[in-house]
């Protein structure tokens, strides 16, 4: 199990974030001050840190340079409403990741959890030879490069991380588009349709991705 560690005070952001990431399949640990976190962080457990900056005890720019001086290479997200010291943050000075900006669209905040444990791990999806570098976001089918929109890209890596299953259209939309509602849509299939054309897929006689009528999208797992 993976887990991560959220260092957040205020439990309107970390009841409904953690529920999300237990969703999501993580094991959630939650800490409401910056000593509690620094604690948990350095117990060598956690996978990933989402560290909300404004902390009662000890400012979360203080618990990223104490993580980094006890030699932690954990990823740190950081949470943060302050944008005017998003540089302070990212930058060499306190060694976090990444950042999202509070308030912050759950689709995007799990989106930027996933690719940091992914960058850590260097991860490559792959099914009936379309290739996906997760840490470059770089997509290959037979070798040859495929350039992708961003939608594109999320929309097959979440096809690709279920390959040979299906995945629900309530399911994409959730992820892809952050639509909870997860209706039908119509941009859903547009999308589906403008992936399948850049992978040379026939829609007739589909080969790599195929529509399960009524219930979603299957990546062959060929
Ligand atoms: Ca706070």
């Amino acid at each position: 199990m993976t887990t991560v560690l959220l260092a957040e005070d205020d439990p309107a952001i970390s009841e409904p974030l953690a529920r999300a990431l237990q969703r999501e399949g993580y094991t959630v640990l939650v800490r409401d001050d910056g000593q509690g976190a620094l604690t948990a962080a350095l117990s060598g457990d956690v996978a990933l840190v989402v560290l909300d900056l404004g902390l009662p005890d000890m400012d979360g720019l203080e618990v990223c340079r104490r993580l980094r001086a006890g030699r932690s290479s954990v990823p740190v997200l950081v949470l943060t409403a302050r944008t005017d010291e998003i540089d302070l943050v990212v930058g060499l000075d306190a060694g976090a990741d990444d950042y999202v900006a509070k308030p912050f669209r759950l689709a995007e905040l799990l989106a930027r959890v996933r690719a940091l444990l992914r960058r850590r791990t260097g991860d490559v999806l792959e099914a009936s030879g379309v290739r996906m570098e997760l840490a470059s976001r770089r997509v290959w089918h037979d070798d040859v490069e495929v350039h992708l929109s961003n939608k594109e890209y999320e929309l097959l890596r979440v096809l690709l991380e279920e390959a040979g299953a299906v995945v629900t259209r309530a399911r994409i939309m959730r992820e892809v588009w952050d639509d909870a509602e997860g209706g039908a849509s119509k941009t859903l299939d547009m999308h589906v349709s403008w992936l399948r054309r850049k992978l040379g897929d026939d829609p007739q006689r589909s080969r790599l991705l195929t529509t399960v009528r009524g219930v979603g999208f299957r990546f062959e797992r060929g």
